[in-house]
């Protein structure tokens, strides 16, 4: 059963967002991803907006990204390479500084995106080739730690097939129900049971067709044709599967300049940049989740991520 309580109508709902108004300083957030960057790219202006109304947020980052690659032409230089791991580290620093979230490493090592045909193996101590139990404590204890009633995280899919965001996937789950179960890891501290758990949402196809559609109207080409021709239109399953929308159109600038903060992994002239803002914050002001996981009683669909959540404890 993918939810684990399941759906039903919850008539405190309306009570609960009293108690979230009131309480919203006391609301934690944690928002686990695979790589510096991945942060700015995926939920990033809900996370500003959360934190805009006083909401804790703290983003895990899984590996340190030293297997990307140089992707702005401007940062491909000879004091950037095999600088990697530091310089990435002063980007995401940057961009938590921008985002208003706090920020923790979990400290192992990026696998790199394996390609050819065949594939090569995995590089040696990556992320991919631990055992799964060793991320999932390190993850258990931050969960302890920090003790979020929300955590967000990929789904099962990864988002798209890089090893490390599916590993993501994988920890994240296993560490949502781990760190409630005192059986479990009992040196990674006391027992938290994290209210909810979502799966980012963003990279939908219709988003990109009613932006595309834009561009057609002002007569200009549009930046998005060669990905809406790969994507058939009948695949736009992941839509299918948001559960929670969350308007935050007025914190798309600050999602960009996060992500513009990873300067090595972001080129400031890219199709990602092309749509102008008030056509985005317009056409399509939210970000998109699924509901994965829940303890409290949920009625969906949603606008909040702490809908439902009464007992902060
Ligand atoms: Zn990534």
């Amino acid at each position: 059963m993918w939810l684990h309580c399941g759906v039903k109508f919850n008539a405190s709902v309306h009570a609960g967002e009293q108690l979230r108004g009131n309480r919203l300083s006391e609301l934690r957030l944690m928002a686990v991803h695979a790589h510096p960057d991945d942060e700015s790219s995926k939920g990033a202006a809900t996370m500003a907006r959360y934190v805009d109304e006083g909401v804790r947020v703290l983003v895990v980052t899984l590996t340190g990204g030293e297997r990307g690659d140089i992707l702005n032409p401007a940062m491909d230089l000879p004091e950037v390479h095999g600088r990697m791991s530091e310089i990435r580290r002063d980007e995401m620093a940057r961009a938590a500084q921008i985002l208003g979230v706090e920020h923790h490493w979990l400290g192992f090592v990026d696998s790199g995106l394996p390609e050819g045909d065949p594939l090569p193996p995995l590089p040696e101590g990556c992320l991919a080739l631990e055992p799964l139990e060793r991320p999932v404590e390190a993850l258990v204890r931050v969960v302890r730690d920090f003790k979020p009633h929300v955590m967000t995280t990929y789904d099962e899919n990864g988002g798209y097939p890089h090893p490390d965001h599916i590993r993501c996937h994988q920890v994240s789950v296993a560490a949502y129900e781990a760190a409630a179960d005192y059986r479990l890891y009992p040196e990674a501290g006391e027992p938290w049971s994290t209210h909810k758990l979502y799966y980012n949402h963003g990279f939908l196809r219709q988003r990109m067709q009613v932006l595309q559609d834009e561009f057609a109207k002002h007569g200009q080409e549009g930046p998005f044709a060669k990905w809406l021709e790969k994507w058939d239109a009948g695949e736009d399953l992941l839509a299918k599967r948001v559960t929670t929308r969350i308007e935050c159109a007025k914190y798309f600038p600050q999602r960009d300049e996060a992500l513009l903060a990873h300067a090595t992994q972001i080129d400031p002239n890219s199709f990602f940049f092309t749509t102008p803002m008030d056509w985005q914050q317009r056409l399509w002001p939210t970000e998109e989740f699924e509901l994965a996981r829940s303890r409290v009683p949920v009625s969906l669909p949603e606008t909040d991520l702490f809908v439902g959540i009464e007992d902060l404890t």
